[in-house]
């Protein structure tokens, strides 16, 4: 008879016992591009069996026309699952993901981590988000699931909610892919014309600069006003915010930290109607 005191032992234990074959899963709200083929490329190296999910999640959404102009194309989206090997889709109505209606939703509340950047301009939204991760990973009970270090403060809130549940599923977080212009690939480009899509080059612009600013010795909190300053030449971009955290625990960084601890410069702006956000991480790195 075995003994087991360790969460991760006693999984693999029953994982081995029921001689499972391993299960990806992919979460993703439709359009898709490239950066989530990327995901969908890294579940097919890692596991027999691929899901992606493809759900405009409504509640977290604190932007009534944000969710209605969010694009959709589930026909397109599905040709390129194919093209990758996806073996199935989850493709869900609000019936079936809110059964009981959206003002029965149950709210999560991450502490400091729902209350800055993101979370902070945009209320209620990782309540939303760890809402719907928590019944896909429910639902289709995978062995790993990818996400895009695009969201990285998703990711963080994601690796937050498996933890304190005790959730039985591996993170992987993928980094983000670009456009040769160094724009990062997003559902919501497709809203830009071409003038706000050139202009909206600027973003990764100011996270390079902050970062370069960082590397050669200025403190976080100069990296940033001079990357804020830079921006603010384009009357097109409205910046939220334009912050540096530090990466393990994704606290915004006040004063100047170690050493060898690894941050991340983050900026969420406006380019015309169209809210972007990006990241980049110091030193560079694919943060696991
Ligand atoms: P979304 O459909 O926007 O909810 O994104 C689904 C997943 O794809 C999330 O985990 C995102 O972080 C990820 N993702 C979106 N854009 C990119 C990108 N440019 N590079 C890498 N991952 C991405």
């Amino acid at each position: 008879m075995k003994l087991f005191q360790e969460i991760e032992s006693v999984r693999n234990y029953v994982l081995k016992q029921k001689n499972q074959q391993t299960v990806g899963l992919v979460p993703t709200m439709g359009a898709l591009h490239n950066g989530h083929l990327a995901l969908l490329k890294a579940a097919r190296e890692e596991n027999d069996i691929v899901i992606c999910s493809i759900y405009v999640n409504p509640t977290q959404f604190n932007d009534k026309s944000d969710l209605e102009k969010y694009p959709r194309n589930l026909e397109k989206d599905l040709e390129l699952l194919d093209e990758v090997g996806c073996d199935a889709v989850f493709y869900p109505s609000d019936q079936i993901m809110y059964s009981l209606g959206k003002d029965q939703m149950l709210k999560l509340d991450f502490g400091y981590l729902d209350q800055i950047l993101e979370g902070q301009y945009r209320p209620g939204h990782f309540s939303g988000v760890g809402l719907v991760v928590t019944k896909l990973l429910n639902i289709i009970q995978p062995r790993r699931a990818y996400f895009g270090q695009k969201d990285l403060q998703q990711l963080a809130i994601i690796r937050r909610l498996v933890q304190e549940f005790l959730i039985p599923v591996e993170i992987i977080s993928v980094p983000i892919v670009r456009e040769a212009s160094g724009l990062a690939l997003s559902s919501r480009n497709q809203r830009l014309n071409q003038e706000e899509k050139q202009l909206a080059t600027q973003l990764y612009k100011s996270l390079l600069l902050a970062r370069q600013l960082y590397e050669k010795g200025q403190s976080t909190n100069q990296a940033t006003q001079q990357a804020m300053q830079q921006l603010s030449h384009y009357s097109t971009i409205r910046v939220d915010y334009f912050e540096a955290v530090r990466l393990s625990d994704f606290r915004p960084i006040q004063e100047e930290i170690g050493q060898g601890e690894s941050i991340a410069f983050c900026v969420a702006a406006y380019v015309g109607e169209v809210r972007l956000i990006d990241n980049i991480i110091y030193p560079e790195q694919n943060h696991q």
